[in-house]
């Protein structure tokens, strides 16, 4: 096991939290397809997060329980906590998580970080939130927080997946946006949802990278291609779609932002190799 998200613990009795770990209760769980589902978290006031961000989550039971990073779907203003997650079969963690139950406990890390907050950009008119698979979690977060629509005129959440049933979570959570009494209206202005498929027949087929070269993305949006002097674009996935992305948006002339030095795009990745 070779993942760098990997942490574990020393603590002998794994039913107490381990240092720095809250014990949360699940409150929600809803299986998507055999190798998703989403579940919701009770949240200690003490738990703190800016949108986008993300924490490391693990289960009581193991002597060493083991660590891994999570994104937060829910917004910095929910009273709960929301997740998004893979099934790995024989994943340390996730080979548990996938069985959890409503009253189970979890151990939520109160520290959280990550690359892909409104703060590692330059102001700029329109956000391009660009996901594949769980990448989509960050993003989540991001489409339900009030800040992001104060920055920017439209929000174009896109999500690709291989087969339809895995947008599920996204056609959900932009329904949820679009519904939602603090952000709903601005939403129903400024945000578009772009859900694509792979593998599968669906109404949008193809990589978001391919759809963006070919113009395509922007024939559907009825907008202009991507521009580093008004267009912002942040991205999450997998290392291949990372690669592809960077390279696409530095040859547009796009510049990587961070924590150090905002810039035009930043990324996130959804998962380890
Ligand atoms: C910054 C960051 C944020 C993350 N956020 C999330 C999140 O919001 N939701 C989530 O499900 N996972 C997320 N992950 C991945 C997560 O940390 C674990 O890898 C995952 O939960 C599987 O844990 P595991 O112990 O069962 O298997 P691991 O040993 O961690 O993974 C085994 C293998 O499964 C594959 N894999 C792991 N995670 C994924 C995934 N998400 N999608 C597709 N393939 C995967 C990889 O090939 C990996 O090598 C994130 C990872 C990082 C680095």
């Amino acid at each position: 096991m070779s993942s760098k998200n990997n942490f574990e613990t020393n603590n002998i009795n794994s039913t107490t939290p381990p240092n720095g770990a809250l014990t949360e209760q699940i409150t929600y769980v809803k299986h998507y397809t055999d190798r998703l589902f989403s579940f919701r978290t009770s949240r200690s006031s003490s738990l703190r997060f800016r949108a986008g961000e993300f924490v490391m989550i693990g289960l009581p039971g193991n002597q060493k329980p083991i660590f891994r990073a999570y994104s937060i779907t829910s917004p910095t203003w929910d009273e709960e906590l929301e997740f998004y997650s893979i099934k790995v079969p024989d994943g340390p963690l996730t080979s548990r998580l996938q069985k959890i139950k409503v009253g189970d406990e979890i151990f939520i890390r109160k520290k959280a970080s990550g690359t892909v907050v409104l703060s590692t950009l330059i102001p700029g008119k329109n956000l391009y939130l660009l996901s594949t698979g769980t990448g989509i979690a960050p993003f989540a977060s991001l489409i339900r927080e009030p800040e992001t629509y104060e920055n920017y005129q439209s929000v174009i959440l896109t999500h690709t997946c291989r087969l339809k049933a895995e947008l599920a979570y996204g056609y959900d959570i932009a329904e949820a946006t679009y519904t939602d009494p603090l952000v709903g209206s601005e939403a129903k202005n400024k945000l578009k949802h772009i859900a694509t498929t792979t593998r599968e027949e669906s109404p949008i087929m193809g990589r978001i990278t391919k759809l963006i070269k070919s113009n395509r993305l922007f024939d559907i949006l009825d907008g202009n291609p991507l521009d580093p002097k008004i267009d912002r674009v942040m991205v999450c996935g997998s290392m291949d779609f990372l690669r592809d992305s960077k390279s696409m948006l530095n040859n547009m002339g796009f510049k990587e932002g961070s924590h150090r030095e905002p810039g035009t795009y930043v990324v996130e990745r959804a998962f380890v190799d």
